[in-house]
């Protein structure tokens, strides 16, 4: 089983959008893919799927507590385990670095993902103590950052690639989201945000784009509306993108 982190350093930039796209787009060619929402402080990936919150209450009484199996729900094709099942929904972001390592870690290993080609975590944001006590307890096969052109997302993900090269965990390459706007009239692509500052940015690290996904209204109302953009709006520009992506990933965790 190949176990591919998703993550960004910076919260906001589409990780779970990516994350859950890429994961559909993985299964396309039948292989059997798992996506965890390891992002303890909002997970989004249930409502992204359209799994109601009665659901989440259920699957963990149905599991039976703490300290036991987790069955993951079935949605697309994929088996999806998310934080937000055995969280509460009000619960303080205040959990520590070795708290957020045991649920990761329960997330992960009891978890009865069956046999799985591929298994997406969608990480939470950040680099500090969180992230050492996940990259200690998972042990990952590979990296895809997450950014979006703008200077503080590269700034932040220049941290991220920092830590996964500190724990020696490969970079597969990064996905650029929110990449332009493509104008609904004539086609071209509009560039929202000021110019990246190359020299600062996580390509002047040696880290391949793999991909470039435009500010997409469809991608937005998916999400919203819990139907994956994948699923929704196969033939979507976005949709081609990310099937490009899972393509080369399929190849780069294959070495
Ligand atoms: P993160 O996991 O990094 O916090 P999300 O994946 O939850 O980010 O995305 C944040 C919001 O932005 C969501 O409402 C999502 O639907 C929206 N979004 C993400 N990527 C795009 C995109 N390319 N175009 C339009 N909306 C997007």
């Amino acid at each position: 089983m190949k176990v591919l982190a998703v993550g960004s350093g910076k919260g906001g930039v589409g990780k779970s959008t990516v994350a859950l796209n890429i994961a559909l787009a993985l299964t396309a060619d039948g292989s059997r893919v798992g996506l965890l929402d390891a992002d303890l402080y909002g997970p989004s990936i249930p409502l992204m799927v359209g799994i109601a919150r009665t659901a989440w209450t259920q699957q963990w009484t149905l599991a039976g507590g703490p300290a036991k199996r987790l069955r993951p729900l079935r949605r697309h094709g994929l088996a999806i385990m998310s934080a937000g099942f055995i969280l509460a929904e009000d619960q303080p972001n205040v959990l520590g670095a070795f708290s957020v390592q045991m649920l990761i870690q329960q997330l992960v290993h009891q978890t009865e993902w069956g046999s799985l080609d591929f298994l997406v975590i969608d990480l939470p944001p950040g680099t500090a103590d969180v992230q050492q006590a996940v990259m200690r307890s998972v042990p990952f096969t590979a990296a895809l950052i997450v950014v979006t052109p703008q200077d503080v997302a590269h700034l932040d993900a220049r941290k991220a690639v920092a830590m996964y090269a500190h724990a020696r965990v490969p970079i597969a390459g990064a996905v650029e989201n929110m990449s332009g706007l493509r104008c609904p009239h004539c086609r071209d692509l509009v560039e929202v945000f000021p110019r990246v500052d190359e020299e600062r940015s996580i390509w002047a690290m040696g880290i391949e784009r793999l991909g470039s996904i435009p500010l997409d209204p469809q991608l937005a109302g998916s999400g919203d509306r819990g139907i994956p953009l994948l699923v929704a709006h196969p033939e979507s520009e976005s949709a081609g993108v990310f099937r490009g992506i899972a393509a080369e990933l399929r190849l780069r965790l294959a070495r």
